[in-house]
């Protein structure tokens, strides 16, 4: 008689319990800001200086004293000329300063009166055609970041424009988190690579491993070391011999086919002759089939082979473990709410995800097949729409949506 089966683990509970695990990484590293964009930021970067050092102007135009010039048409000399990168001398009572965007406003001036509002009377003076505020086009000094403040914190993980804030405050060189070390590796009899095999000579039963290249290219979005191991055979010794030797040097050995139960699936009793097996099958769909365990000192995670299924469990919880491995402090993505222009009116036990794309009308268009096998639906769709167990969606639903942007940056 067969054991009633336990029920499989809610994603909530199985992402807390991964993460509890999920020691950040002590060794930082220091980085060329050239070389940082994605890296997570091992310390807090505070600024010595004032950004923008000084207050400058923000036109092309003259520099005032705005309390000069009481009505429009007033006449004024130039007694100087200041480009970005020049120093200026004050300004002298009763004339204005030709003066351009970035340079320093100089002292005594108040105002920047733009070009386009005055018309110029030779090289030495100039007719000022609008009555200027004080203050106008000034971009004043410390406005974007304050001498001592906080501008990047521990944990953030850096973009483009972070590293471009990074260098507003001289940083050449930045402290990141060290690069998680994975090794990756597909287990499958079926499998050929692309490159390998031309598919004409294919033989029956083939299929090309497409798993390999976006697991890799996934890790390395994030920032991980990979060292791709290839293809693994569907037998027992070989499968235990490849983890053992990837569990040596690894942080994370990540492995996609052969977690389920057939008699072809050799990972989980791989992995627990060497190691433990924590936490196995998962209640979502696609991607019930994802395991984790550790060998030695390294993690290990085992993806299902089903393509769509192997992209999902990535995102959901190989993403935010190797994000909190380097200390990151935003693991999760945000999640919007989208009318849904399409009906699933199938509940299903398990959370779902499924693909979906945003419309032009603000809603979201669902993929036609939702098959674990069809990764096509992955390249056409935007974002998962997150389906609570037992929930049916009616077109006009609001759901939550997740967005790829945001899963795979
Ligand atoms: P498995 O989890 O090993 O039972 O595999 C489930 C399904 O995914 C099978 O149809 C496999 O052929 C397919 N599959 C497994 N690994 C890969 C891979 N690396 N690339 C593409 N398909 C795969
Ligand atoms: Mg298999």
């Amino acid at each position: 008689m067969s054991q009633p089966r336990p029920p499989l683990k809610p994603l909530d509970e199985a992402l807390a319990e991964l993460l509890g695990r999920a020691q950040p990484l002590s060794a930082s590293e220091s980085v060329s800001t050239f070389d940082a964009d994605s890296r997570v930021l091992a310390e807090d970067l505070r600024s010595p200086l004032q950004v923008p050092p000084q207050d400058n102007s923000a036109m092309d135009g003259y520099a005032v004293r705005s309390g000069e010039i009481v009505h429009e048409g007033v006449s004024l000399p130039v007694s100087q000329r200041i480009a970005a990168g020049s120093a200026p001398l004050p300004l002298a009572p009763g004339s204005v300063a030709r003066i351009f965007t970035g340079a320093p406003v100089p002292p005594g001036a108040d105002a920047i009166v733009m070009q386009e509002d005055a018309a110029a009377q030779g090289q030495d003076a100039v007719r000022i055609m609008r009555v200027p505020e004080a203050g106008q086009w000034i971009r004043r000094s410390g406005e974007d970041v304050s001498k001592g403040g906080l501008v990047l914190a521990r944990g953030e993980r850096l973009t483009p424009a972070a590293l471009g804030l990074a260098a507003s405050i001289g940083k050449a060189t930045v402290q990141v988190a060290r690069r998680p070390r994975v090794a990756l590796f597909s287990t499958g009899d079926e499998l050929v690579m692309p490159g390998e095999v031309a598919p004409q000579q294919m033989k029956p039963g083939a299929i090309y491993n497409s798993n390999r290249f976006f697991l890799s290219a996934l890790l390395r979005r994030l920032g991980c070391e990979v060292s791709d191991r290839g293809i693994v055979a569907d037998q027992f010794e070989a499968t235990r011999q490849a983890l053992q030797d990837a569990s040596r040097d690894s942080d994370l050995i990540l492995t996609s086919g052969g977690v389920s139960l057939g008699e072809e699936d050799h990972i989980k009793p791989a992995v627990q002759s060497l190691g433990s097996l924590d936490l196995w099958q998962i209640a979502i769909k696609p991607g019930k089939p994802f395991a984790y365990g550790r060998i030695g000192d390294a993690h290990f995670m085992g993806l299902p082979g089903n393509p769509v299924s192997s992209f999902v469990t990535f995102l959901l919880l190989v993403r935010p473990f190797l994000l909190k491995l380097q200390g990151a402090s935003r693991l999760q993505p945000s999640a919007s709410r989208l009318p849904a222009h399409f009906n699933w009116p199938r509940a299903d036990k398990r959370r779902e995800f499924l693909r979906v794309c945003r419309n032009a009308q603000g809603g979201l268009d669902l993929f036609a097949n939702q098959s674990s096998g069809v990764l096509t639906s992955a390249v056409w769709g935007d974002g998962l729409v997150d389906n609570l167990p037992g929930q049916t969606i009616a077109h006009g639903d609001v759901v939550n949506f997740i967005a790829f942007a945001e899963l795979m940056a």
